[in-house]
């Protein structure tokens, strides 16, 4: 039996019917308050299963995606054995899928083009008291050099070709989540197996673009 909060129970019940088997992600996202990331407008849509926008042009993925992609994260890092992995996502964002993420992992970094969803998240993340979160604001296409590498990149937003940094950023028996192309996208599940680097499509996606270059 899950714990969750009772404005939670349904949604996880529905990520169950979809098919997240992982107990821990289900309590995780069960006890994240999804309002908190959201405009106080659309608080009363938080435990919907819908992708939801934050401002700015951009939106805060649909839960199921969150949950899928962070079950396929912890599958990768139980396959390893990699104990304490240091995980990398590009596209911050409402800051909702770092906050999952970093209730299961020892460390998050997190990299944002927007300064202004940056700021609002890096707020979240204090009221919630996930401290184990650093934050950058700058182009995910470089990754986070300077803290890699990484067992685990997680990308948010859609890539028309894989960052070649990225991949470079990621250590050994290492994987990276992203979805890729354009009006058409997949999720894709690139494995790092030593130095051999495997590309696996998963499934249709549709997220935002991954924008290269400026920052603002
Ligand atoms: N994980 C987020 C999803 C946000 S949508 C959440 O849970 O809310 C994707 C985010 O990627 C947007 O905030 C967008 O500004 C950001 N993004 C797009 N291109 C980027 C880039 N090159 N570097 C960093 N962030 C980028």
């Amino acid at each position: 039996m899950i714990k969750t909060l009772p404005r939670a129970k349904s949604l996880i019940e529905l990520l169950i019917q979809h098919g997240i088997a992982d107990n821990s992600v289900l309590e995780v996202m069960g006890n994240i308050p999804r309002e908190l990331f959201l405009p106080p407008s659309l608080s009363h849509q938080a435990y919907n299963n819908d992708a939801l926008p934050i401002g700015q042009g951009q939106t805060l993925s649909q839960p199921s995606t969150v949950a899928f992609m962070t079950q396929m994260l912890r599958a990768h890092m139980a396959e390893f054995s990699i104990e304490s992995p240091k995980i990398l996502e590009i596209g911050t964002g409402s800051g909702y899928q770092t906050t999952v993420l970093a209730k299961l992992f020892t460390h998050v970094y997190t990299v944002e083009r927007i300064k202004a969803l940056q700021f609002q998240a890096q707020r979240r993340f204090g009221q919630l008291d996930c401290y184990n979160i650093s934050c950058k604001h700058g182009d995910g296409w470089e990754g986070w050099q300077a803290k890699g590498p990484y067992d685990g990149i997680i990308v948010t937003a859609a890539a028309v070709t894989l960052p070649e940094a990225l991949v470079a950023q990621l250590n050994d028996n290492g994987c990276l989540l992203i979805p890729l192309g354009d009006t058409k996208q997949t999720l894709t599940y690139v494995r790092k197996v030593g130095q051999n680097v495997q590309q696996i499509p998963i499934d249709d996606a549709r997220f935002v673009p991954l924008i290269q270059g400026t920052i603002i």
